[in-house]
């Protein structure tokens, strides 16, 4: 008779609370464009959301809901549609399964929430820091509306942060505000801004505390759990809500460090995983791993809402440099050293790099750096091939059989 399976972690209670959040997030945009009582601005997921906030719009992130049509697995039957009015299947597949579920007039919000459509913008704001695909994604719904759609191009490759690129984005920052002036019918309150930058940091300083609550070994949380409770720093940093969330989620978390409990019973080894998520195998490569005894303990991804720099008595530089310090705008040398540090203050015996195909922005596997970091730190790495949303490019098996090869180089290695 077959032995009954060993019995996972136990669930993260606050997942509970999560689950509200993010409803009353989408509820509360679909109330808006219903009863018109609030107007609804899209924001890039690393892009100038307190300047909109501070504004009074309700702020929409479709890399957000782009994240959903990947992790229901949606996005494979929607980036045709996309594909056939000339957006390559090359380019990021958010963009592509986003654009294509619209016109196809399909969200997984329909399913989720009983909600028909993704709200409709007044205004769409972007910045470059990330990629230029966001541009190019909300210009084709303000074509579509026929909204205005304002952005910060960020200077890219950058090593140190300095006073030349902080005064250009700071001043881009307040080149935003005569338009959101016009769209809003509101005037610019700085003392607002002020308040809402102050959320927004004090979001950013619980969101760090909860993935160092990772520094513990056993690790209470991994890689996969923090994608989705990262939720709230992305949608609703700059809130009051997002505050709440993680002052519920850090104590069970730090309870469970007390307690001991691992979210991977067994922890032998801890890895680092620098890209994407594969959004529609979270499941899948946590039950993987897990049933390796490899805990992925910290990411380049999930830490990339993490702005120390928010400061509201500075907040237009303050800003500039929070946006613009990201990971994703650095250079290499600087990415490497982020990633040794990681490695080193959590204990890491492994790096996983994922090569999203649509994202290169995201995928730092394709200039050398894994094997200059294997170098440097004496520890092996694996890639995966994949991507973050179209599954067309992932295979499971394949992706099984390397990881589980890894996994036993890495006990070897022990
Ligand atoms: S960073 Fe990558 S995944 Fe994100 S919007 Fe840009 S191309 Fe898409």
């Amino acid at each position: 008779m077959a032995a009954p399976p060993s019995p996972g972690p136990p669930p993260i209670d606050a997942a509970k609370t999560l689950k509200k959040v993010m409803a009353d997030h989408f509820f509360e945009l679909d109330e808006a464009v219903k009863t018109g009582e609030k107007k609804v601005a899209w924001c890039t997921s690393v892009g100038p959301a307190e300047l909109l906030l501070a504004f009074d719009f309700l702020v929409y992130y479709p890399e957000n809901h782009g994240a959903m049509l990947g992790a229901t697995r949606m996005a494979p039957d929607m980036i045709p549609a996309a594909n056939a009015i000339g957006y390559s299947p090359e380019i990021c597949s958010y963009l592509t399964s986003d654009i294509g579920a619209f016109l196809q007039g399909v969200t997984p919000l329909q399913k989720a929430y009983n909600i028909q459509s993704v709200p409709r913008p007044y205004v769409l704001a972007f910045n470059t820091n990330q990629c230029r695909d966001v541009q190019d994604w909300f210009m084709w719904y303000a074509r579509h509306f026929g909204v205005p759609c304002v952005g910060i191009h960020t200077h890219r490759d950058i090593g140190e942060v300095g006073p030349a690129q902080i005064a250009d984005i700071s001043s881009q920052i307040k080149d935003l505000i005569p338009h959101l002036e016009a769209v809003s019918g509101q005037k610019f309150d700085l003392d607002k801004f002020r308040e809402i930058i102050g959320l927004s940091k004090e979001c950013s300083v619980r969101w760090r505390k909860v993935l160092e609550t990772c520094l513990a070994a056993p690790s209470p949380m991994n890689f996969f759990d923090a994608t989705i409770h990262m939720g709230p720093a992305v949608v609703m940093r700059g809130r009051q809500e997002s505050l709440d969330y993680y002052n519920l989620l850090l104590p069970e978390l730090e309870q469970r460090i007390k307690d001991g409990v691992a979210s991977v019973p067994g922890e032998r080894h801890r890895l680092y995983w620098e890209g994407m998520p594969v959004w529609g195998k979270l499941r899948a490569n946590a039950e993987l791993f897990g049933s390796l005894g490899a805990c992925i303990v910290a990411s380049t991804y999930c830490n990339s809402w993490i702005f120390d720099a928010f400061d509201p008595a500075e907040p237009f530089d303050s800003m500039a440099r929070a946006y613009t310090e990201l990971f994703i705008v650095r250079d290499e040398a600087y990415k490497e050293e982020y990633v040794i540090d990681h490695v080193n203050r959590f204990q890491i015996n492994g790096i996983v790099y994922h090569d999203a195909k649509t994202c290169p922005n995201n995928s730092n596997n394709r200039y050398g750096m894994p094997q200059r970091l294997a170098d440097k730190l004496g520890i092996p790495f694996l890639t995966i091939n994949g991507d973050l949303n179209d599954l067309r490019l992932y295979s499971e098996e394949q992706t099984r059989t390397n990881v589980e090869a890894f996994v036993e180089q890495l006990d070897e290695a022990a």
